[in-house]
C-alpha cells in the first residue's frame, strides 16, 4: 500500500464545512487503498488572531511561550478534522508534531527540523488509521514546542513524505497550482504545469508564499516531488520537481513579488575593514535575518550601506544598528518601512543578456522607481515602493509576455 502525504492550508479548512471538506478528499484517497497522512494548517486566520492576542497582552512575548501559543492552532484543526472523519465512520488520530516524532532545534519562532522519527505514525497507519498532523510544529531538546516559521506547515508536509518515503507529497490550497505570478494580483496569470525545484524556490524565497520556501529546499534534497493544487476544485494542479525544462529555456518562468520590505541604510561608514561584520554579526545574533545588502563605491573612504530585513525585524534591528553606528563613526542611520520586492525569474535568463535592461526599461516606462537591485544567476529583484508593487508585477507579467503560457 502507498503512502500519500497531503497538507490543507489554512484557507481550506477555515470553517466547519470546509474542515468536512478536506475529511471527505482524505477518505476519497484512503478509498482507493492508500496509507494517508495528512498535515494541516490551522483555521484561516487563526495564526493571525493568535499573534494580535499575544500582542494584546504584551509588546515582547516570551519566544517560548509565543510558539506554545500559535502551537495550538494546529492541534485545533488537526484534532476537529479527525473528528470530521470519525463522523464519516473513518478510524483517524491527531497527532501533534511531537507526537508525530517531529524534532527540531531551538530556535522558536523560526525552528529547522532536525529530524523526524516516524515509528508512532507507522503504527497508526498499521492499525487502519489515517492519520493527521498538526504542521508547523515539533519538539526541542528540551521538549518545547518550536514552530517553523510563517507558511511552515508545507515544510511539515515535505519532510513526513521524505521521512515516509512517499512517492510524492500533495500540497492543497485556495489556488489550483504554481502560475506564472500571484493569480489574485495579476488575473492573466497563467498555472504551470510543472516548475523546476530551483525555480520554485527562488519564486518561494522572493515572496511567491503558495509555497514555504524550506519545503522546496527539502524537496530537492530529498528529490521529493511536490503537487500544489486545489482543496476545492478538481483540476490538474503543478508539479514541482527536478531536471530541466527544454520548453523554458531563455524564459521568464515567473513574477515574485513580496510587500514585506523595510530598508535601513547608514550613511557616511568608514570605509575600513571590520565595518560590515561590526554591523552585520550582532543582527545575526538577534536572529534577524538580513535580505539584500548594497554599499556604495566609497569616496573619501567614506560610503553608505543600506540593507534590507522584514518590516517585523526593522524596530530590532534599528535598535541594535543606532549604537554600532554610532561607535564605528557613522553618521546616521535611515530607515522606510514602506516597501516591497518584485522579481522576475527564469534559468533561462542564464547567461542571456538582455533580461536586467529590458525588467528596468519596464519600470521605467510605468514610472516605477528602483531603489535596490539585487541578482542571483537565474533571478532580477528590484526595491521599489511598496504601493507600485502590483503595478509592477501586471507591467512585468505583460512585458516578458507570460500571459501567452
Ligand atoms: P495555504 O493557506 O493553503 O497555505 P497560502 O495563502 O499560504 O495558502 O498560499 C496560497 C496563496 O499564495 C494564494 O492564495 C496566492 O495568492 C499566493 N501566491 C503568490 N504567488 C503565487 C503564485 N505564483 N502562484 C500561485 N499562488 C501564489
Ligand atoms: N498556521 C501557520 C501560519 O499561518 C503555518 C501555516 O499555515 O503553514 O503561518
Ligand atoms: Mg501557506
Amino acid at each position: 500500500m502507498a503512502i500519500v502525504v497531503q497538507k490543507y492550508g489554512g484557507s481550506s479548512v477555515a470553517d466547519a464545512d470546509m474542515i468536512r471538506n478536506v475529511a471527505r478528499r482524505i477518505s476519497e484517497s484512503f478509498n482507493k487503498g492508500n496509507k494517508v497522512v495528512a498535515v494541516v494548517s490551522a483555521m484561516g486566520d487563526t495564526t493571525d488572531d493568535l499573534i494580535e492576542l499575544a500582542g494584546r497582552i504584551t509588546p515582547n512575548p516570551e519566544p517560548r511561550e509565543m510558539d506554545l501559543l500559535l502551537s495550538t492552532g494546529e492541534i485545533v484543526s488537526s484534532t476537529l478534522l479527525a473528528m470530521a472523519l470519525h463522523a464519516m465512520g473513518y478510524k483517524a488520530v491527531a497527532l501533534s508534531g511531537p507526537q508525530a516524532g517531529i524534532s527540531t532545534d531551538s530556535s522558536f519562532s523560526r525552528a529547522r527540523i532536525t529530524g523526524i522519527e516516524p515509528r508512532r505514525i507507522i503504527k497508526e497507519l498499521d492499525k487502519g488509521n489515517i492519520v493527521i498532523v498538526a504542521g508547523f510544529q515539533g519538539l526541542t531538546v528540551d521538549n518545547d514546542i518550536a514552530t517553523l516559521g510563517r507558511g511552515g506547515s508545507d515544510t511539515t508536509a515535505v519532510a513526513l513524505a521524505a521521512s515516509l518515503k512517499a512517492s510524492i507529497c500533495e500540497i492543497y490550497t485556495d489556488v489550483e497550482g504554481v502560475y506564472t505570478a500571484d493569480p489574485r494580483i495579476e488575473p492573466e496569470a497563467v498555472k504551470l504545469d510543472e516548475i523546476g525545484y530551483e525555480e520554485m524556490l527562488e519564486m518561494a524565497t522572493s515572496g511567491a508564499r503558495v509555497l514555504h520556501h524550506r519545503s522546496v529546499e527539502l524537496g530537492q534534497v530529498y528529490n521529493m516531488p511536490i503537487l500544489v493544487a486545489s482543496s476545492m476544485v478538481k483540476q490538474r494542479g503543478t508539479v514541482i520537481r527536478g531536471g530541466k525544462n527544454m520548453e523554458a529555456r531563455n524564459k521568464v518562468r515567473g513574477i515574485a513579488h513580496d510587500m514585506d520590505v523595510a530598508k535601513i541604510t547608514v550613511t557616511n561608514v568608514p570605509d575600513r575593514p571590520g565595518i560590515a561584520a561590526a554591523i552585520f554579526l550582532p543582527l545575526a545574533k538577534a536572529g534577524i535575518s538580513v535580505d539584500t545588502i548594497v554599499q556604495n563605491a566609497s569616496a573619501n573612504n567614506i560610503t553608505d550601506l543600506t540593507f534590507t530585513v522584514t518590516r517585523n525585524d526593522l524596530v530590532k534591528a534599528m535598535d541594535i544598528i543606532a549604537p554600532v553606528a554610532k561607535e564605528i563613526g557613522a553618521r546616521e542611520c535611515l530607515s522606510d518601512s514602506k516597501l516591497g520586492k518584485v522579481s522576475i525569474i527564469g534559468t533561462g535568463m542564464q547567461n542571456t543578456p538582455g533580461y536586467a535592461a529590458k525588467m528596468f526599461q519596464t519600470l521605467f516606462e510605468h514610472s516605477i522607481n528602483i531603489q535596490l537591485i539585487t541578482t542571483s544567476e537565474i533571478r532580477i529583484t528590484c526595491i521599489i515602493a511598496e504601493d507600485k508593487v502590483k503595478d509592477a508585477v501586471r507591467a512585468l507579467h505583460k512585458a516578458f509576455e507570460l500571459n501567452k503560457g
